[in-house]
């Protein structure tokens, strides 16, 4: 059996792993487009930040010890076409030498790439490039760049375009690197994906270490500044009531989300679902004979949603893992996703699970989002740190549908989304949320945990209404 992975990311090399421990006869290919198998890249923050002080470090395993698992790593080779009906995948190496390899089981997990967003000087003839200090980030060969960028020319000064996760991450991190930071985005608030609320919790922790930061403003233009202007490039945006902003600066990074790559699986036929994304069922099948795809490049089953897109690594590694189960012969499901994420930003985390109010709506619910307040350990004992809830219910059947955190990043919120999202997959209700057998000390929680203090905290105030 020679089962050949696309994609040495999150997802390729997870459903390798699980494919040689199932099966250790198989035969395992894995092709990568570069040189960096399983890296990190959620890390590449903490690289650029200086606090990882080696590229080297990002690896979740060196070469060696995936050799040693068993598969064959074909590195910087690049696939370029699949013939399902003839079990074949044509792939070209660097110097452009084709080859094909031939495949009982094929999977692709070629991820996602960032997205590129209409402002002029970032496409067409002339456009700025990392050269001109203008980033984009996704891959190492991106965190290089970025790296030469701040060796040679020494920035001084940075604009972000976007304040995802990954841009405050990046906000973060150039500011620990010594960088005046500029973080400019589009929508009313920073970390969009939680409620204004807490986003703006977010934005005081930015503005709080240096960080300028221009909520509901539009980059539209990004040029080579004058020579005599502090700063090499201008960027020029939008305000939300129309004013004209713009700022120079040494360096530009944007990160305003990513696609899913699924250019190889759609030239070979394969069905497309949500966003553009490979349509796979439950067992990480596309509609190609014999190919799985996960990761970036595939949709999420939401267990609340259905159908979604939401790419994130502890995802990839899930469905990695069950596309290398099922094409070593196996039988499993990939559970769905909760888009559980958790951010750190400066010294405050950001964490959320399930649904927001407009999502719950879209999903059918009549929910009701309660905000609460309560401390991560008793406040007698040293250091206790007051986390901000934000808990979604179901008005009519009282079920849990979504938990937001903001608190200190020593308050243990990514720990604490957890306990919300171990609820939310098994379908509790909020109220249920307080029968929960959780542990307790003084110097570490309290009798009642804070999610549970959220979550009576909804119910009373449900209630009272
Ligand atoms: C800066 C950053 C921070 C992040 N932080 C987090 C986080 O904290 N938590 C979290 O859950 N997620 C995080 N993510 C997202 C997470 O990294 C991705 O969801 C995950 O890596 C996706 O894995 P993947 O294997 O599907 O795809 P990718 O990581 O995109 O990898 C795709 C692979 O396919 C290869 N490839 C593509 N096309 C071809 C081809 N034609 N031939 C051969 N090889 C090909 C690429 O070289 C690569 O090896 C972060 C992402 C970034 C960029």
């Amino acid at each position: 059996m020679h089962l050949v992975m696309i994609g040495g990311s999150d997802a390729g090399i997870s459903a390798a792993l699980r494919a040689r421990e199932l099966d250790p006869g198989a035969d395992v290919t894995v092709v990568v487009a570069d040189a960096y198998p399983n890296f990190s890249i959620c890390g590449i923050p903490y690289y650029l930040s200086g606090e990882v002080t080696h590229w080297r470090n990002l690896a979740h395993r060196t070469i060696a010890d995936l050799e040693a698992a068993g598969m064959r790593l074909r590195l910087d080779i690049i696939a370029r076409r699949i013939d399902a009906a003839a079990r074949k995948l044509l792939v070209t190496s660097a110097d452009g030498a084709e080859e094909l390899l031939g495949y009982d089981k094929l999977i692709v997990g070629t991820g996602a790439v960032p997205v590129r967003p209409p402002i002029s000087g970032l496409a067409g003839p002339g456009a700025l490039g990392p050269g001109d200090g203008v980033h984009l980030l996704h891959s190492m060969g991106d965190t290089f760049a970025v790296m030469r960028t701040m060796q040679q020319a020494a920035p001084a000064s940075a604009v972000i375009v976007g304040a995802g996760y990954i841009g405050l991450e990046m906000a973060d991190a150039l500011t620990t690197r010594g960088l005046a930071v500029t973080q400019m985005e589009q929508l009313g608030e920073v970390l969009p994906t939680v409620d204004p609320e807490l986003g703006a919790l977010v934005h005081a922790e930015l503005a709080g270490h240096g960080v300028e930061v221009l909520a509901g403003t539009t980059v539209q233009a990004i040029t080579l500044a004058a020579p005599d202007q502090p700063g090499r490039l201008q960027v020029e945006a939008i305000a939300a009531d129309g004013t004209a902003v713009t700022r120079l600066a040494d360096m530009v990074l944007v990160v305003v989300g990513v696609r899913p790559d699924a250019t190889l699986a759609t030239a070979a036929g394969a069905a497309l679902g949500a966003r553009g994304a490979i349509a796979v069922d439950p067992g990480m099948r596309t509609s190609l004979p014999d190919v799985f795809a996960a990761g970036d490049c595939v949709i999420t089953h939401h267990r609340l949603l259905g159908e979604t897109y939401l790419p994130l690594g502890t995802t990839a590694h899930k469905q990695g893992r069950v596309a290398g189960e099922n094409a070593a012969g196996g039988d499993r499901e990939f559970a769905g996703s909760l888009g559980t994420q958790v951010v750190k930003i400066f010294d405050q985390a950001a964490a959320r699970t399930g649904l927001r109010d407009n999502e719950a709506v879209a999903a059918g619910f009549d929910p009701v989002t309660v905000g609460s307040v309560a401390d991560d350990h008793k406040a007698y004992y040293p250091g206790s740190h007051r986390i901000a809830m934000r808990v979604t219910g179901d008005r009519g059947t009282g079920r849990l549908l979504g938990v937001q955190l903001f608190g200190h990043r020593h308050a243990e919120v990514a720990k604490r989304i957890d306990i919300a999202a171990a609820a939310i997959f098994h379908g509790m209700t909020v109220d249920a949320v307080s029968d929960l057998d959780l542990s307790y000390t003084p110097p570490l929680g309290s009798p009642w945990e804070a999610v549970q203090m959220g979550a009576q905290a909804w119910v009373g105030e449900t209630q009272r209404r």
